[in-house]
């Protein structure tokens, strides 16, 4: 008998339809002899709904109350597929992050796992019952409930694994796996079999919208076997694990992401120094930023270029007028969030050279601008305008996979 972890996304269990779909995965694999517990989402865009029902009465709401109201859309999900399981003559047992165990942070919306204290969830395998967690929440040590950001339940069903020491992982969501690059908007795209915790873990944080980056992190840490596989299709997904034996293939994929901003300060005068106080101030502010590029100086004035996530822009561009242009002397800061990050990713580039030319050749010959470019050892990264980021994927893949 193994014990299998099965966590289900929010388009698998949009409609009664479909969560009488996953209650018969959920109960074919438990009639296997299985151990099961599932790990849900909120039913389709119930999350985004939440949202937009806070955001018409206080846009401005504490997080602590933003969480009591997003762990609601869990709970309704959990509970509709418990009623499913009994349903097909099952016995289900559906709990809260807080009935399951998950001890987390107090950092309200954004919460980290502290500890699985599965022990509830062991009691009602013992007794034989099938166990729905609700995902993506869990409480702090004030007793308050908490969420773990957008996508958390990815991360709520590897803690799961790794607390209880599953035999396996089951990501079921609305594609059949990890693809070379969108298959929603690349024709010949394709499905991998398996692909190394760290291809998939720059792949998420790239913009693979399959797996949420965090979930990965601590599948990696933990060496949990995940499958990502789709619930609507019977086919078999992909695998990510520590070092596969790949199809010795140079690269494993292709990402966009449209959610960056470009800031570039202007006129920075030229000496040591002046980037650390600038980052400085950011990180203060817990922004993020990614690409940097500084140009030759000249005249005793340089320019620094970066990316920063577009939700983090604005207030960004404000911090560095306030202190680069009005207290250090630069000249302006100016901002653009119609850019795109386009990243191929491979743990093959580290031993092949011409990796990098071969992506830039795609873009030259479609014709496309390159902004700025960042390379680490298994991923290549560059700037384009948001405009051409489809074309220059769809380039890109042609060139490395037709
Ligand atoms: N329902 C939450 C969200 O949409 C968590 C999840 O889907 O993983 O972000
Ligand atoms: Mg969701």
């Amino acid at each position: 008998m193994s014990l299998i972890v099965q966590k289900f996304g929010g388009s698998s269990v949009a409609n009664a339809e479909r969560v009488m779909n996953v209650a018969k995965i959920v109960t074919d694999t438990y009639a296997k002899g299985n151990d099961v517990v599932v790990v849900v989402s909120a039913q389709g865009d119930t999350t985004d709904d939440l949202i937009a029902k806070q955001m018409e009465i206080n846009p401005d709401a504490s997080r602590r109350e933003k969480d009591m109201l997003l762990a609601a859309g869990e709970q309704i999900s959990i509970a509709l597929l418990a009623m499913a399981i009994e349903k097909l003559g099952y016995h289900a047992t559906s709990l809260l992050g807080w009935q399951a165990g998950f001890e987390t942070s107090s950092s309200h919306t954004s919460a980290r796992i502290k500890r699985v204290d599965a022990s509830r969830i062991q009691d009602e395998l013992d007794q034989n019952n099938i166990v729905v967690v609700a995902g993506f929440q869990g409480i702090s040590r004030h007793g308050d409930i908490t969420t773990l950001g957008r996508g958390g339940s990815d991360t709520s069903a590897v803690a799961i694994a790794a607390a209880m020491h599953a035999d396996l992982c089951q990501i079921y969501t609305d594609v059949e796996g990890v693809y070379t690059a969108d298959p929603r908007k690349v024709e010949n795209a394709k499905k991998l079999k398996e692909i190394s915790y760290d291809e998939m873990l720059e792949l998420a944080t790239l913009g693979a919208q399959v797996l949420n980056n965090r979930s990965v992190e601590m599948a990696k840490k933990y060496g949990i076997e995940l499958e990502v596989l789709s619930s609507m299709a019977k086919a078999s997904g992909t695998i990510v694990k520590e070092k596969p034996r790949m199809e010795k293939m140079l690269i494993s994929g292709v990402a966009k992401d449209t959610d960056i901003a470009r800031i570039s300060v202007i006129g920075v005068p030229n000496y040591p120094g002046l980037a650390f106080k600038m980052f400085s101030k950011l990180s203060k502010k817990k922004i993020n930023i990614d690409i940097i590029l500084q140009s030759i100086g000249h005249d005793g004035k340089k320019d620094i270029s970066f990316t920063v996530a577009k939700d983090r822009g604005p207030e960004a561009v404000e911090v560095l007028e306030d202190y680069m242009v009005n207290t250090l002397g630069a000249k302006e800061v100016l901002y653009d969030d119609e850019v795109a990050k386009i990243s191929i990713v491979g743990a093959g580039m580290e031993s092949h050279s011409g990796v990098a030319t071969k992506m830039f050749e795609a873009l030259y010959d479609a014709q496309i601008n390159i902004r700025m470019i960042s390379t680490s050892e298994i991923k290549i990264s560059v700037l384009i305008d948001a405009a051409d980021a489809d074309k220059a994927v769809k380039a890109i893949h042609s060139k490395f996979f037709d």
